[in-house]
């Protein structure tokens, strides 16, 4: 793995309280970085997170907040930069899939609208209200976005088919985002494959086997793998912008 030295370097990620989102605060901690890990505010693994990071040693602060919220969004992402004292580096990552059961294209009667209103306000506005929010501070620092869109956002159909939507929207969101925070701030996503993390979704047996089989690299993705590869695109890949990279062992292939 490639080592960064990211002392005197700030980063805030968002959903870092589980999964790609911790595994990322951590690495970014590991590596020097002093890291914001935002959380939603009655999550008790926000303050536990911080917790963790301190105690291997790192630079962590909690960021409580709702990024489905659009005052509560600019609120916690201003407070952060505030205690951060600058903003290199923007993980737009907290998502949610609003379902414990994949919906299958065909169920349309289960889509409902309370549905799209959380994918959309979570997934998709989320992101844009907080690269706006950050815009300013990320343009001082000549930082960077990465935010977490999916394979669902590239043609698969994901655990809905709103879901997915909204993951394409990330997809689109990163280009014109590249354009809107050019040339200073560089702006890319991940589209991670089937990870093995805290997500809402549960795989049967079989499905996880089939995941596996079907991956040209015959196995799920760990959130190591994701971050590490946000960590690029956020503090290497120089003339990357507007991209998003998918990281799925060759699932989709
Ligand atoms: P996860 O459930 O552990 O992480 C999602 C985090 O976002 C959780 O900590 C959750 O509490 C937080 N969150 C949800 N809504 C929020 C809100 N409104 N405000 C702030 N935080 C909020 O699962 P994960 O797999 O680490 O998911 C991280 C990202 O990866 C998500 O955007 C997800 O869509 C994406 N993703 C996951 C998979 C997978 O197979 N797990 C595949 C493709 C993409």
């Amino acid at each position: 793995m490639i080592s960064y030295d990211l002392a005197g370097k700030t980063a805030l990620v968002t959903g870092g309280a589980s999964g790609i989102g911790f595994a990322t605060a951590k690495m970014l901690a590991g590596f020097g970085a002093t890291v914001a890990v935002n959380h939603l505010p009655d999550d008790p693994r926000g303050p536990e997170a911080v917790d963790k990071l301190i105690d291997a040693g790192g630079k962590a602060i909690g960021a409580p907040g709702n990024v489905g919220e659009a005052d509560d969004a600019e609120r916690m992402v201003l407070q952060a930069v505030k205690d951060l004292g600058r903003l290199d580096l923007l993980v737009s990552n907290a998502g949610t899939p609003g379902t414990r059961r994949r919906i299958a294209p065909p169920e349309l009667d289960l889509i409902t609208e309370e549905l799209w209103s959380l994918l959309l306000a979570t997934n998709l506005l989320g992101v844009f209200r907080c690269a706006k929010a950050a815009a300013p501070a990320l343009k001082a620092a000549h930082g960077a976005i990465v935010n977490t869109a999916s394979i669902a956002g590239l043609g698969r159909a994901g655990s809905s088919l709103a879901y997915s939507a909204t993951k394409a929207g990330v997809v689109s969101l990163t280009q014109n985002l590249a354009r809107a925070l050019a040339p200073e701030v560089r702006v890319n996503a991940i589209a991670p494959g089937a990870v093995d993390s805290s997500w809402m979704v549960e795989w049967t047996n079989e499905e996880r086997q089939q995941s596996i089989e079907r991956a040209l690299l015959k196995r799920r993705c760990q959130p190591e793998d994701l971050a590490e590869v946000i960590v690029f695109l956020g503090f290497g890949a120089a003339m990357v912008t507007g991209q998003t990279i998918t990281v799925d062992g060759g699932l989709t292939l």
